[in-house]
């Protein structure tokens, strides 16, 4: 046999022997829910152990012939095949002050297999009648009382490495690894721990090195309807078709009232007939986006013309305040991809529309707000309308009673 030959066959060799990370991380986890009571059987299929109950949590270590090998609790046995089905962990956060141990059964004079640092992620299963989590953390198996975990807030950022990030079973770099990120991979934080970070990235879920994340920026295209949702209540509001010469300053006013931050979505024609409005409106702190030129239907223009309603606001609006606008909003909400494709800022569409508008009435505004916002909406009003002007007042004293922040759509995308 020529040399090459052997090499082929053992690098193909290799391939077979020595899976990829990635077939490691997909294979299922051996946990299991039973489906209904059963008994658990010994060896020889025919003497009980103990009965299972109905959605008690399991380890399936082996199956064979319709039968599978589980661990329940303190027991080992038998069990058909068809009375367990696959279940997806929720991850939870260890919030106690006393750390919680994992223990061998759901009784707190269980025997300890090891102990849940505080602010680290445990894998839940199913929570029994008697407020006993069956978990995996890290290498271990079995229960935690389920006071001792909560739900984790999570926050969305990226990976910075160019070389790819180790993800790590456990929060220390002699635990094994269970994947490699690309770079710029988003994911979802749970928790921050002694430097690491545990993250969730599609069927991705372990400990990455902290600093190797870094938040999110807004891209520079896409379609935005909601904020990010934060510890603190945000709202975003917005308002198109301006400026106009008495309603904008009326809304700046009862804006510098609440001491709220919001953007407004300018019209170029009406730019050009109030160009000291604009410039008020910006120097007040609020945020400046483009509304087009007219106000025309986007989607029933040539390309040609779309683009030269952008571009004609984009330059007015510098020429008054020395900069472009930062965001974007199709008059209607109409657009395709290739408008959309276009554009060099996010275009932002909103998640409540107060149709203020529509029926003129300040109480109808303030009702659409009271039913519809919650952290991280973005509220769509207009300030050429009186009847908006004069809702405004009682729609943020709400909004500021439930505790809500108002930010600009660029803060409130972040
Ligand atoms: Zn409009």
């Amino acid at each position: 046999m020529k040399k090459w030959m052997f090499g082929l066959i053992l690098a193909i060799l290799a391939c077979i022997i020595f899976p990829t990370h990635n077939a490691v991380a997909e294979e299922p986890l051996p946990i299991r829910s039973i489906t209904k009571e059963v008994n658990l059987l010994a060896d020889d299929y025919a003497t009980i152990i103990t009965t299972i109950p109905e959605n008690a949590t399991v380890i399936m270590y082996e199956k064979s012939n319709g039968w599978a090998k589980i661990g329940f609790m303190q027991y080992t046995g038998f069990v058909k095949l068809n009375v367990l089905k696959s279940i997806k962990p929720e991850p939870m956060l260890a919030s106690s002050k006393n750390p919680p141990y994992v223990r061998e059964t759901n009784n707190f004079h269980a025997k300890p297999l090891g102990n849940v640092y505080v602010d680290s992620i445990v894998q839940v299963y199913a929570t029994d009648e008697q407020g006993w989590s069956f978990v995996q953390y890290g290498n271990l198996t079995g229960y935690v009382i389920a006071t001792a975990l909560k739900t984790p807030k999570t926050k969305t950022m990226v990976v910075k490495e160019p070389k790819g990030l180790s993800v790590k079973l456990t929060a220390s770099t002699s635990s094994s690894e269970i994947a490699v990120l690309q770079d710029k991979t988003k994911v979802e934080v749970y928790t921050l721990l002694q430097g690491w970070a545990y993250i969730v990235a599609g069927d991705i879920q372990g400990y990455v090195v902290a600093s190797k994340l870094q938040n999110t920026t807004i891209p520079k295209i896409g379609k935005f309807n909601y904020g990010v949702v934060t510890k603190t209540k945000r709202v975003a509001l917005t308002f198109d078709d301006g400026p106009h010469p008495t309603i904008t300053h009326q809304i700046l006013k009862t804006l510098e009232k609440y001491d709220a931050k919001a953007t407004f979505f300018v019209t170029g024609h009406r730019v050009e007939k109030s160009p000291d409005v604009l410039k008020d409106v910006f120097e007040a702190g609020h945020e400046i986006g483009n509304h087009t030129y007219n106000h025309p239907k986007l989607t029933d223009l040539p390309m040609k013309q779309v683009k030269s309603q952008i571009e004609q606001t984009n330059k007015l609006v510098k020429s008054i305040i020395g900069e472009e606008p930062t965001l974007f909003r199709p008059p209607y909400g109409s657009f395709d991809k290739e408008i959309q494709a276009s554009l060099s800022v996010p275009l932002i569409m909103w998640s409540v529309d107060t149709l203020d508008w529509k029926h003129r009435e300040p109480a109808k505004t303030l009702d659409a707000v009271q039913n519809y916002s919650k952290n991280g909406s973005i509220i769509l009003m207009h300030d050429v309308h009186q009847t908006t002007a004069d809702a405004l007042d009682q729609v943020l004293a709400y909004l500021t009673k439930q505790g809500y922040e108002f930010v600009t759509v660029s803060e409130i995308l972040n």
